[in-house]
C-alpha cells in the first residue's frame, strides 16, 4: 500500500512516500520543497518526483496522502480530512495560528489535485483522548474552558512511536500492541501484569514530555497550544499568564509585538541571546557563554521537573526514552538530565551514553532499576502506519 505523508509548514511541503506491506515498510522517497507562496505548484511538483523516480506510475496508484495536523474543535484520532475536519481546524485557528491556517489551506489543495484519493490525517493530540481530566484541565472558568482553553497534548505520533518502540525493546509484546492499535481500539488490547511505566523525552526544534502507563498517555507538558511547556527553539514554554498583561501595559509592548516575541524571540534563543539550534548553543557554551550555558541548564532543569512529575503519577518508572534531534545526539544534555537519579532507580552507563548518536540504544548502566533508553522518533512512519490501519479498518466495516 503506497502511502505520500505531506508535512505541510507555513512557506514548506515536506514529503515521504511509503509502501507499507503485510511484513514489510519501506520509505521509498523523500523531498520537500521550501520558500512557497502557494501549495499548488509544490504538490505538482512532489507528484512529479515520485512518477519519475518510477515509485508510481500514475496518481491513482496512492492508497492514501497522510498529514500530521495539530488541533482540531471537537475531533482528534485518525480520521478523514473532509469538509468538515477542515471547518473544525479553522474553529481553533486562534489555538494554533501558525499551524493551522497553512495546514487547512494545504489540505485543501491536495483534494482539488487528488480527488478520489484519500486524505487521512492523525492529529498531533490523538494520544491524549485517554489521559486523564484532571490532567489536562487548566483552573480557568468554564466559558474558557468551552472555548478550548485546557490542556490538549501534542507531538502525539512522536511519543506513540517511542512508545511502541520501547515497549518492544524491553520485551513488553502485549504493551506494544497496544500501542499500535491504539486508534483502531481505543486502546482495549489487553496487557498483562505488571504495569509499564514510561516517560519520553521528545526534545527536538520543539520539546515535551510524556508520561505512558501501560502504553497510554497520562499527560504531557505541552498544554493548550504547542508554544506551552519546555522552552523550544524559538518559543516561551510555559509562563505566568500575569507576564502578557504587564509587558503590555508597563513593557510599551502592543499584543501583536508580544506575541511574537513569545513565539519567535523567547525559549532557547531568548535565553542564550539569539541562537536557537542547540548546536550553536552548545560551543557558545564550551566557549564560556553563561548566557547560552544557562539557556541549556534551563531546558534540563524542566525536562526534569516534568520527568519528577510523571514519575510521581506512574508510582515509578520502567523505561525512561531520549528521542528527537536535541535529545538523540547530545550525551552531555542527557548526562545532566539523568544526573543524581539513583536513589530514583536512574542510573546512566557514562559510556554507552557518551557513545550513542541519533541510533536506537539502552544507555542506562546494568543495575539501573529504570531502563534509559534513546529511541531516533519517526513521525511519518506513525503517520503512514495509521493511515493503513484506517484505510483496512474502513473496508472491514464496510
Ligand atoms: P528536531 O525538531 O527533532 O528536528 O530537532 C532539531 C533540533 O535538534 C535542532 O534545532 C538542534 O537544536 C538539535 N540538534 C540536531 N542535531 C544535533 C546535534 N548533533 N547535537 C545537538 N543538537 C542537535
Amino acid at each position: 500500500m503506497k502511502i505520500l505523508v505531506a508535512n505541510l509548514g507555513s512557506t514548506s511541503l515536506k514529503y515521504r512516500l511509503f509502501d507499507l506491506t503485510e511484513d514489510q515498510e519501506t520509505m521509498l522517497a523523500k523531498g520537500g520543497f521550501e520558500r512557497l507562496s502557494d501549495y499548488g505548484a509544490a504538490i505538482d511538483s512532489c507528484l512529479e518526483e515520485i512518477k519519475r523516480g518510477g515509485w508510481i506510475a500514475r496518481e491513482s496508484d496512492l492508497a492514501a496522502v497522510g498529514f500530521k495536523p495539530v488541533i482540531a474543535r471537537g475531533v482528534t484520532g485518525c480520521v478523514r480530512m473532509d469538509e468538515s475536519v477542515l471547518e473544525a481546524m479553522e474553529a481553533y485557528n486562534g489555538i494554533a495560528p501558525a499551524h493551522n491556517p497553512p495546514y487547512v489551506h494545504g489540505v485543501r489543495r491536495f483534494a482539488e489535485r487528488l480527488p478520489g484519493i484519500p486524505l487521512v490525517g492523525l492529529f498531533e493530540t490523538a494520544f491524549y483522548q485517554w489521559a486523564p481530566e484532571a490532567a489536562m484541565r487548566y483552573a480557568v472558568p468554564e466559558s474558557w474552558y468551552r472555548r478550548g482553553v485546557r490542556r490538549w497534548g501534542f507531538h502525539g505520533a512522536s511519543h506513540k512511536f517511542v512508545a511502541e518502540r520501547a515497549a518492544e525493546l524491553l520485551g513488553r509484546d502485549d504493551v506494544a500492541a497496544r500501542v499500535r492499535n491504539l486508534y483502531v481500539d481505543g486502546g482495549q488490547t489487553p496487557v498483562r501484569e505488571p504495569a509499564f511505566r514510561m516517560v519520553s523525552c521528545h526534545l527536538g526544534g520543539s520539546s515535551s514530555i510524556t508520561g505512558t502507563l501501560n502504553g497510554l498517555a497520562i499527560g504531557n507538558s505541552l498544554g493548550m497550544s504547542p508554544q506551552s511547556g519546555l522552552p523550544h527553539n524559538n518559543r516561551v514554554g510555559d509562563l505566568d499568564s500575569m507576564a502578557l498583561p504587564l509587558m503590555l501595559r508597563e513593557g510599551g509592548l502592543s499584543l501583536d509585538e508580544a506575541e511574537r516575541q513569545l513565539c519567535k524571540e523567547s525559549g532557547l534563543k531568548g535565553l542564550s541571546g539569539g541562537f536557537n539550534d542547540m548546536r550553536d548553543i552548545m560551543v557558545q557554551a564550551q566557549q564560556g557563554n553563561a548566557a547560552a550555558g544557562l539557556a541549556i541548564e534551563v531546558l534540563a532543569h524542566q525536562v526534569r521537573h516534568w520527568i519528577g512529575a510523571f514519575y510521581l503519577e506512574l508510582n515509578g518508572l520502567d523505561a525512561l526514552v531520549f528521542t528527537a534531534g536535541i535529545a538523540e545526539n547530545n550525551a552531555d544534555l542527557r548526562a545532566d538530565i539523568c544526573r543524581n537519579l539513583d536513589q530514583l532507580g536512574i542510573v546512566l552507563d557514562p559510556d554507552r551514553n557518551s557513545q550513542v548518536r541519533a541510533s536506537e540504544a539502552v544507555i542506562s548502566a546494568k543495575d539501573s532499576a529504570v531502563r534509559v533508553l534513546v529511541i531516533p522518533t519517526n513521525e511519518e512512519l506513525v503517520i503512514a502506519r495509521e493511515v493503513k490501519r484506517h484505510l483496512l479498518n474502513e473496508q472491514s466495516e464496510n
